[in-house]
């Protein structure tokens, strides 16, 4: 069965989307929201969308009517994602959301609740869960052949441009770089590792109070444990480029990805040679899995659930209150 699909929001992300989609197997794009008529236009005459199909974020709630689509895949600014996502669900619609799935853990919940009482799917746009080398390193650990995992370093940033977009402004994106980059680390350390965090420990430097205002993190460096007793050790930044790389370590082997979360291909290497498998086109096997998720039930290696998207989200409300307090602060996810 094709998943048929309506993207809200025709920003950079969401035309990447939309073009990944053309390679799908077996999904859509049957929809647009937008607020920006001609965008809509734009939009309409590349992927042959019909006016039926067409919403703004006014009457969006009227796709509950339209039995062309099965999913909204909303990819807004971060502190938009809430609402939207739950007006997607009292629509009946499958939602597909983009990360962070919210901006605090609280909103998170709010919206896997009202997916659960809508009985439709929140999957979150994690994409390195479908990516073949990072799956590769995750069969490896599982494998057993990086022994048992001590470590994981990630380190996860780029210096931002233009300082009036919204990434900067804390009411849309919910803070600064920790949501919007920092986040991969986080992910990251909990897939490479296998494990959820029980404390998180953090300090934040900012050099520019003028482009990164309060309430939105320049750079931040974070600490997890884990049960077994395993490390992480991560940075988050705006501030400067050539950062995007994963260090798993274990009592036998090793794994080392750079770049690891970018669009690709995912290089890197371990303990056994390098790591080799082909590149594809991330946002593309997204979209495949998902029409798998969503329809036949399929379960993702690592999953892209709404659940587990509130776990990042407690991690980020955690290194947050780190950051305030100064203490250790405690995880129960
Ligand atoms: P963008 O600025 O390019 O696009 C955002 C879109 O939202 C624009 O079309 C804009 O018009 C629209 N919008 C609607 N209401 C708005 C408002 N009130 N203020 C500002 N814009 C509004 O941003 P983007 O890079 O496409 O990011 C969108 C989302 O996608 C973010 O949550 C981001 O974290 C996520 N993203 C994910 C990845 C990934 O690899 N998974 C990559 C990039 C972005």
């Amino acid at each position: 069965k094709t998943l048929r699909v309506a993207i809200c929001g025709l920003g950079s992300y969401g035309t990447r989307v939309a073009e990944a989609i053309q390679s799908c197997s077996r999904v859509k794009l049957t929809g647009v929201i937008s607020g920006t008529p001609s965008k809509i236009k734009k939009w309409q005459e590349k992927y042959n969308i019909p006016d039926k199909n067409c919403y703004s974020y006014e009457n969006l709630d009227k796709i509950k009517d339209n039995p062309d689509i099965d999913a909204v895949y909303v990819i807004t600014p971060n502190a938009l994602h809430h609402v939207q996502v739950i007006r997607v669900a009292k629509a009946g619609k499958h939602a597909i959301c983009e990360k962070p799935m919210a901006v605090n853990a609280k909103e998170g919940q709010e919206m896997v609740d009202a997916c659960k009482q809508a009985n439709v799917k929140l999957l979150v746009g994690y994409r390195m869960h479908f990516e073949p080398n990072t799956l590769e390193v995750i069969r490896m650990r599982n494998k057993g052949d990086f022994g048992k995992v001590l470590f994981f370093q990630g380190l996860c940033g780029f210096k931002i441009g233009d300082p009036s977009q919204w990434r900067l402004n804390k009411q849309l994106a919910g803070g600064g770089s920790l949501m919007d980059i920092g986040i991969y680390a986080i992910n990251g350390a909990r897939y490479m590792t296998g494990e959820d965090p029980i404390w998180v420990t953090a300090q934040e430097s900012k050099t520019d109070h003028v482009k990164f205002k309060e309430g939105v993190d320049e750079t931040i460096q974070f600490q997890f444990s884990f049960p077994s007793g395993a490390t992480a050790s991560c940075l988050s930044t705006y501030a400067m480029n050539n950062l995007d790389r994963f260090f798993l370590n274990g009592e036998k082997g090793f794994a080392e990805m750079q770049p690891s979360t970018n669009y690709g291909p995912i290089k890197g290497r371990t303990n056994k040679g390098e790591l080799d498998k082909p590149h594809t086109i991330h946002q593309a096997v997204q979209m495949d899995e998902m029409a798998a998720i969503i329809f036949d039930n399929k379960q993702a290696v690592v999953p892209v659930n709404g659940e587990e998207a509130v776990k990042d989200l407690k991690i980020i409300d955690a290194i947050y209150e780190a950051v305030r307090t100064g203490n250790k602060v405690s995880l129960k996810l």
